[in-house]
């Protein structure tokens, strides 16, 4: 009998200025067969060109944008050029949430789709730490594999500064938008692909100011054993995950109520959003 191999899609992290203390992330997502790819936030070309092979400069489609800061946009137009000079011709468009991204040339809708190769690709616009804030959904409907790169709207136990928005904006992003987006049935399957490694001073956080107790939060406590033994957690955790041990996707849990001062439940969400923010700015 023949077994039909699997084969699946392929997401490569790339480090992006961490021997100069920085954390940032960017990521080649390619096609099974890896003749197709997106390469998202490639700010620091220098960087990201030695890590990507001939045949991987050569598949790159579209550049990609999560929101147009310069630590994520700012090496569009020479990764493009690069890409040229490497031999890649085709043209390579870049996708950004508004034309301040670096030479942007399509800003996709809330829930616009796109397909690479047989990936599927739904784009959640989530404005509050930027406007243009956009995450994506991958799906490879063969393997049934699901990924979503949330720049820095999301984090692993964490999300980003609310630079452009409220706390009701990022409410609406992380437990509105992005839930709905990507489908219950989906939460447990969808691994999350950060635009930053903030995961050990995320959880530093939620340990101080939230589950103070080991025991009082299980998946909290895996995830701090876990971040203490790996540098990198990118990838590592699903959206699932998140509910259960992300602060700001938990807004009515009790202890969270308490850390933000709220034992009694009285506060909307936006508020709670917005003093859990609040307390994490000023750690
Ligand atoms: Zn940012």
């Amino acid at each position: 009998m023949l077994i039909r191999q699997v084969r699946k899609m392929h997401i490569k992290p790339i480090k992006m200025r961490w021997a100069t203390g920085g954390d940032n992330y960017s990521y080649l997502l390619s096609t099974q067969d890896k003749k197709l790819s997106w390469l998202i936030d490639p700010a620091e070309p220098m960087e990201v060109k030695p890590k990507l092979d001939s045949f991987e400069l050569k598949s790159i489609r579209c550049i990609v944008n999560t929101h147009h800061h310069f630590d994520h946009s700012g090496g569009n137009l020479n990764m493009v050029h690069d890409l040229k000079i490497a031999g890649n011709s085709s043209v390579v468009k870049i996708v950004a949430g508004s034309t301040e991204s670096q030479g942007a040339t399509e800003i996709p809708e809330h829930l616009q789709r796109y397909k690479l190769g047989n990936l599927d690709i739904l784009c959640i616009r989530t404005p509050c730490h930027t406007q243009d804030s956009v995450c994506y959904y991958v799906k490879d409907p063969e393997t049934n594999e699901h990924a979503l790169f949330t720049g820095d709207t999301l984090f692993t136990a964490g999300s980003g500064r609310f630079f452009e928005g409220t706390g009701e904006d990022m409410d609406a992003a992380l437990n509105k938008r992005l839930l709905e987006g990507v489908g219950e049935p989906n939460w447990s399957l969808t691994r999350v692909f950060p635009g930053h490694e903030y995961t050990k001073s995320n959880v530093k956080f939620v340990r101080k100011a939230v589950y103070t107790n080991i025991g009082e939060n299980d998946a909290l406590d895996e995830l701090e054993d876990f971040c203490n033994k790996h540098e990198m957690t990118t990838g590592r955790f699903t959206l699932q995950d998140e509910l259960k041990f992300n602060p700001f996707m938990r807004l009515d849990d009790k202890l969270v109520r308490k850390a933000v001062g709220d034992s009694a439940g009285k506060m909307g969400r936006s508020e709670v959003m917005d003093k859990l923010r609040h307390m994490k700015n000023s750690m």
